[in-house]
């Protein structure tokens, strides 16, 4: 299958990112620690370490899957502070949920079904949001961001945890054969689904480079933007304010 996401209007892509997650969402963790070899972990504890967040705050962790960093907030903010893990993909937010309730996180932890494009939570509410892995899923960014700035309290950040563009022509190809052929295999092997992990390959390639996002970022509102690249710029982390 070749997904060719230029051809495609914007509902198909809608379906196909459905289809990808509930197709991955049982294997989802296992596979995550497989194909980064455990560095996602790293990328992740990063994220968390830049977030600035504090006991009593409120943090939505967008896109949150699984809720890796959901769980985190959940301990940093403690009974004080809300965290609200939001994902459009129900398959997602319900292996995300059974994981965390088996670990005992829970309390300040809500689970909500809801589009990144149309935030269903009033303005100006959470001190925090992330979106690790999420945003190139998301059909029309802009909208997006405009929707998750609308729903930051001034004074509030955004943290974007992404796919981006290597620094170095060596690590881009040595990574773009990774992606394109090992990664199938190994959603073949593991999963038995070799076109969901094709789609992901072909959506880091598509996903905007470090400037061009940051760029984005700014253009819906957000203020001191900035980027760490990881990993060589495999993964970038983007942080901007809302003021
Ligand atoms: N944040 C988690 C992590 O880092 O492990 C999960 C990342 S997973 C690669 C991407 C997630 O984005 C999926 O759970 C998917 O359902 C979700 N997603 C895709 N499009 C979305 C949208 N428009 N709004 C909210 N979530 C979306």
């Amino acid at each position: 299958t070749d997904f060719g996401f230029t051809q495609v209007d914007k509902d198909q892509k809608q379906d196909m990112v459905a289809e990808v997650f509930h197709s991955v969402a049982a294997k989802y963790d296992i596979m995550n620690d497989l194909m980064s070899f455990g560095i996602h972990r790293v990328w992740k504890r990063f994220t968390i370490d830049c977030s600035g967040v504090r006991a009593g705050q409120k943090v939505l962790d967008l896109a949150g899957g699984t809720g890796d960093l959901a769980a985190k907030f959940s301990k940093i903010v403690g009974p004080t502070g809300q965290v609200i893990l939001a994902d459009i993909n129900h398959s997602m937010l319900n292996v995300g949920k059974e994981k965390l309730i088996n670990k005992g996180i829970m309390g300040n932890l809500h689970y909500v079904q809801a589009n990144a494009e149309a935030l269903p939570f009033p303005d100006n509410h959470f001190d925090l949001i992330t979106i690790a892995f999420g945003l190139r899923n998301v059909t029309d960014k802009s909208k997006a961001l405009a929707s998750m700035f609308r729903v930051l309290k001034p004074g509030g950040r955004l943290l974007v945890l992404e796919f981006s563009k290597p620094e170095t022509e060596a690590l881009s190809k040595i990574y773009d054969a990774y992606s394109f052929h090992i990664l199938p295999q190994m959603g073949k092997l593991v999963a038995n689904d070799a076109d969901s992990y094709r789609y992901l390959a072909e959506s880091i390639r598509m996903h905007p480079d470090q400037e061009t996002l940051e760029g984005m970022m700014q253009e819906v509102g957000f203020e001191q933007t900035s980027y760490h690249n990881l990993t060589g710029g495999i993964v970038a982390l983007h942080r901007g304010f809302k003021f």
